[in-house]
C-alpha cells in the first residue's frame, strides 16, 4: 500500500513532484529539448526590452496579430517598450480575460547621458546601474552594448557591439587581488561603487593635433569618438539622447553534463515572456479572453509610461471593449479577470541553503512556482492572492498533470521583492505570481532549469485554454 489508505482516499501528505519525472516522459522529452533550443536562442538575440518587444510583436504579427482592436487578435506597443497583445474567445468580455502579465527589463548597467571620460588614458563609458544587482558581478567579464542613439533629425541608429565573432567586447576591470588589501577589509557595499563601474572603451590616442599643432586634451575619447562618427555617424552630443545599455556579451547556453540547466543573462523575466508568447501563439482558441502584457520598468518599481503603473493597459482594454462590448464597462471586465502575475522567483541555492526556508522554498527542476505573495518583512508592500483563486489554478494544473510547486521568496526577515502583481490587483481582479525559480537572480549568468522552461509554458498554455 502506498498513497491510497483502505478508504481508498489518497494519502494527505503533499510533496511537490520533480517536474524531470514529466519532462522526461517518451511523449515530452523531445518537446522539452526543442522548446528549450528555442528559449535560448531567444535569450541570446534579446537581450534589452527593445529587443524583446521587437521580437514579440515581430512573432505575433507572423501569427495574425495586428493593430485592429475590432479584429480578433489585436497588438498594440508602446515606444517599443511595452506591448500588448489579444485574443477574443467566444465568451463575452464581461466575464474577464485571462491575462499573463510578465516584464521585458533586466537589470543592467546603463550609459549616464554624458558617458565618455578619459583617465590614465583609458576613454570609458560612465554608467548608471539600473535596478538591484551585485555591483562586482560586473566586473572583468566581457561585455557588449545594446540600444539606439537619437540624433536631432530625429534619426534612430540601433547600436550592438560585442556579440558578432571578429567584433571587439567592452570591460570594466577588477582590482587585482596584489592591491586590494584595503579593498577586501570593507564590507561588499563599500567595497564596490556605482562610480567605478566605468566600462573601457578604448586605449588608443587620436593623432589629430589642435589647432595650434598641439596635442588634444584627452586624445582616447577623440579616438573613440572618431571610431564612433565613423561607424554611426553620431557625434557626442548625440548620446544625450540614446539609451545604451551594458550587458554581459555572448551567447546563453545549457549548463551542467545532462544539460538540465540553462545559463543566460536576463531570464529574469524573459523566460516568462517567451513561455508567455509561446503559450499565446500555440495554445488551441477557445471560450476564453486571452491577453499578454510584456511591460519595462519593473525593475526599478513599474514607473513611467511604459511600466505597469501607466494606463497603457487599460487604454488598451477599452480599445477592445469599443469595438467589441460598448456596452460593457471597463470596470466590469478588470473585475472578472484574472492574471498570473508571470515572474520568476529564488530558487533554493546550496550553498545559500540558509537564506531560504527550506519548508517554504522554491526549487529549481520542480516546474513552475506559485508565490501566493511577495513583499518583505511583515508582507510588506505585498500583493497576496486570494486562496479561493490560487485553488482554481491549482486545480486546473492537477487536472492537466502539469507540475507545479509553491513557494515564497526567502526567510523572513532576510530581504524581499515584488513584482508587477500589485498593478493588476489594484484593478481588482484576481491575480496570483507564477513562473520559475531561478539561481543567481539578476546577475550576468541567471539559470534556470529546462524542466521547469517547458512546464511553465505548458501552465501558461493550460491557463489560457481555461
Ligand atoms: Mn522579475
Ligand atoms: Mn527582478
Amino acid at each position: 500500500m502506498d498513497t491510497n489508505n483502505q478508504e481508498g482516499q489518497a494519502s494527505p501528505l503533499y510533496k511537490a513532484k520533480s517536474a524531470w519525472a514529466f519532462c522526461d516522459k517518451e511523449s515530452e522529452k523531445g518537446k522539452t529539448a526543442s522548446f528549450c533550443d528555442g528559449y535560448i536562442d531567444f535569450l541570446t538575440s534579446c537581450k534589452t526590452e527593445r529587443e524583446t518587444i521587437a521580437f514579440c510583436k515581430h512573432f505575433l504579427e507572423e501569427k495574425g496579430f495586428t493593430a485592429d482592436p475590432g479584429k480578433d487578435k489585436y497588438l498594440a506597443t508602446l515606444r517599443g517598450k511595452a506591448l500588448f497583445a489579444f485574443r477574443k474567445g467566444t465568451r463575452p468580455l464581461s466575464e474577464g480575460i485571462r491575462i499573463i502579465a510578465a516584464h521585458a527589463d533586466c537589470p543592467r548597467l546603463d550609459f549616464k547621458p554624458h558617458p565618455f571620460i578619459e583617465q590614465e588614458g583609458f576613454a570609458q563609458a560612465k554608467t548608471n546601474y539600473y535596478g538591484g544587482l551585485r555591483k562586482y558581478q560586473w566586473l572583468a567579464r566581457p561585455l557588449a552594448l545594446h540600444g539606439v542613439i537619437c540624433k536631432d533629425t530625429g534619426e534612430v541608429v540601433p547600436v550592438q557591439l560585442g556579440e558578432e565573432p571578429g567584433e571587439p567586447v567592452f570591460t570594466i576591470a577588477d582590482l587585482l587581488p596584489h592591491l586590494a588589501q584595503e579593498q577586501v577589509a570593507k564590507t561588499v557595499k563599500e567595497a564596490f561603487q556605482g562610480e567605478k563601474l566605468n566600462v573601457i572603451l578604448g586605449s588608443k590616442p587620436s593623432e589629430k593635433k589642435d589647432e595650434n599643432g598641439k596635442d588634444v586634451p584627452e586624445p582616447v575619447k577623440l579616438a573613440v569618438l572618431e571610431l564612433l562618427q565613423q561607424k554611426y555617424g553620431v557625434r557626442e552630443e548625440d548620446f544625450l539622447s540614446a539609451e545604451i545599455e551594458v550587458v554581459p556579451a555572448g551567447p546563453a547556453s545549457y549548463v551542467g553534463l545532462d544539460k538540465s540547466l540553462i545559463g543566460g543573462f536576463g531570464q529574469d523575466d524573459r523566460i516568462c515572456a517567451y513561455t508567455g508568447l509561446m503559450a499565446l501563439a500555440d495554445s488551441m482558441p477557445s471560450a476564453e479572453n486571452c491577453a499578454l502584457i510584456l511591460w519595462d520598468k519593473e525593475e526599478i518599481g513599474s514607473d513611467g509610461a511604459s511600466g505597469a503603473s501607466s494606463r497603457f493597459f487599460a487604454y488598451c482594454i477599452e480599445e477592445v471593449l469599443h469595438k467589441h462590448e460598448p456596452e460593457t464597462s471597463r470596470g466590469t471586465v478588470m473585475m472578472a479577470s484574472q492574471a498570473l502575475s508571470a515572474d520568476v522567483t529564488a530558487g533554493m541555492d546550496p550553498d545559500y541553503a540558509d537564506t531560504h526556508d527550506k519548508t517554504n522554498s522554491a526549487n529549481l527542476g520542480y516546474g513552475p512556482c506559485f508565490e501566493k505573495y511577495t513583499g518583505a518583512g511583515g508582507k510588506y508592500g505585498a500583493s497576496e492572492a486570494h486562496a479561493e483563486y490560487f485553488a482554481s489554478i491549482r486545480g486546473l494544473l492537477n487536472r492537466h498533470e502539469i507540475p507545479w510547486q509553491s513557494g515564497i521568496l526567502g526567510r523572513v526577515d532576510h530581504g524581499g521583492g515584488g513584482t508587477v502583481a500589485l498593478f493588476l490587483a489594484a484593478w481588482g481582479m484576481n491575480v496570483i505570481d507564477f513562473g520559475p525559480a531561478l539561481l543567481g537572480m539578476h546577475s550576468p549568468f541567471e539559470l534556470s532549469s529546462a524542466a521547469d522552461v517547458y512546464t511553465t509554458y505548458l501552465a501558461y498554455k493550460a491557463f489560457y485554454e481555461g
